[in-house]
């Protein structure tokens, strides 16, 4: 049996293929998910469709627009693309450069006419799309390696082998072995080429969706484990950064200092200058905390005006002098607001513990008792755990 791919009508399957694509690019931005990326691959799609279509038609509509024209739009659906994962990455677009190249294309594609300008026509697109391909190539091992996101390696696997067979079909144009046609009569390989080209049209579109939803989902995750006012963990985020912290650890004790802290008098700022200016009294405190932390440390908020803290590695005597620390810059902190008619302070326990093993609250319980005393000893100062710290 003979299997007849016509290149003709694969030209045709993969423009309808990419305007479907487009299609749902665009709707996925509608959708509100993601961020605008999805636009530029939706309206990428759309103008490499058209240029396949244009290009279908040749010799049955005039060259200016299956030729230069279709290519054109084709190339332009190429840079797009490009600016589109550069936009994602939040890199720089440069649209002089987009349009000085487009415009080249479209003066060399006029000034090679007909079958003996068809070698050069090959080299001019080959030349952009390989171009584009690469570049796309190297944003997504950017992406991959910067953000960490799987399927930006996904990306980069689905452009590098085109940019093997443009660099191919460049030399084979300069070799003058491309034939003087697109359509041929007998297509032979590139039949094949083109059918394996409208499956990788598939899978890129799949994958560029896949790398939003990556992106969007590890946003979302990172947005349920703070605290919106103050931007420190919940208790959930503690929980599971606790877990990732004791996965995979082999020695067996993971010892850290927690601080728990607590502003002395907060609801009397509520009651006299309203909610909204306890609220920015949280606001600096977890500020001014943050900037006395290494980048391995945790501050959440337990609830309310508490906070926990967790310095990992960290003795409780160099826990104490920490707290000692928070004090002094939440009180500095504070100096902005001079109409508190009374400062508002913190009081802190501190304990030290071995992460292993243990429940969160489990894990708080002396910390919450050298608070409790701190609190009962008129607030205002720093208590540590009074047991000896286990072995
Ligand atoms: P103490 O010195 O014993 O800690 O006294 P306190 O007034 O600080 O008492 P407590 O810690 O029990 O009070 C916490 C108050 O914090 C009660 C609540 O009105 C207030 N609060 C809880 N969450 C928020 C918040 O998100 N914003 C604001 N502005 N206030 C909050
Ligand atoms: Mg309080």
């Amino acid at each position: 049996m003979e299997l007849i791919l016509d290149l003709r009508t694969i030209f045709v399957t993969g423009a309808l293929t990419c305007f479907f694509i487009g299609v749902i690019q665009l709707m996925t931005f509608a959708t509100g998910r993601f961020t605008r990326s999805p636009i530029w691959w939706g309206v990428s799609s759309l103008c490499i469709g058209a240029g396949l279509l244009g290009a279908a038609f040749r010799d049955t509509i005039p060259d200016q627009f299956s030729v230069e024209l279709a290519n054109t739009a084709m190339l332009a659906g190429c840079l797009l693309l490009l600016f589109g994962i550069r936009h994602f990455g939040g890199r720089e677009l440069h649209w002089f450069g987009f349009g000085s190249v487009l415009l080249a294309v479209w003066i060399l594609l006029a000034l090679s006419p007909g079958e003996q300008g068809f070698p050069a026509r090959v080299i001019i697109v080959a030349v952009v799309m390989a171009f584009c391909d690469a570049a796309i190539v190297r944003e997504a091992i950017r992406l991959g390696r910067q953000e960490k996101l799987r399927s930006a390696w996904l990306l980069a696997l689905l452009f590098a082998p085109t940019v093997v067979i443009y660099c191919g079909r460049i030399v084979l144009a300069m070799l003058d072995q491309v034939g003087t046609t697109l359509f041929p009569r007998d297509a032979g390989a590139n039949a094949w080429l083109a059918a394996t080209g409208v499956t990788f049209i598939i899978l890129r579109g799949q994958a560029l969706l896949l790398l939003a939803a990556e992106r969007s989902n590890r946003m979302l995750a990172a947005l349920a484990r703070r605290d919106p006012l103050t931007g420190a963990m919940n208790r959930s985020g503690v929980e599971q950064w606790l877990d990732q912290r004791l996965r995979g650890l082999r020695q067996n004790e993971v010892r850290a200092s927690i601080l728990l802290v607590d502003i002395d008098h907060f609801k009397a700022i509520n009651d006299t200058h309203g909610h909204a200016a306890g609220d920015e009294i949280l606001r600096v405190f977890a500020d001014a905390v943050r900037g006395q932390l290494r980048s391995d440390d945790i501050l959440a908020r337990q609830g309310g005006d508490e906070f926990a803290i967790i310095l990992p590695g960290v003795g409780v005597r160099e826990a104490v002098r920490v707290a000692e620390r928070i004090r002094g810059v939440f009180r500095d902190a504070l100096a902005a607001f001079r109409d508190l008619p009374e400062q508002p302070t913190l009081s802190i326990g501190v304990a030290e513990s071995d992460l292993r093993g243990k429940s969160l609250d489990q894990l708080l319980a002396e910390a919450d008792e050298a608070l409790y005393r701190a609190k009962r000893l008129g607030r205002d100062r720093v208590q540590a755990q009074l047991k000896p710290v286990e072995a």
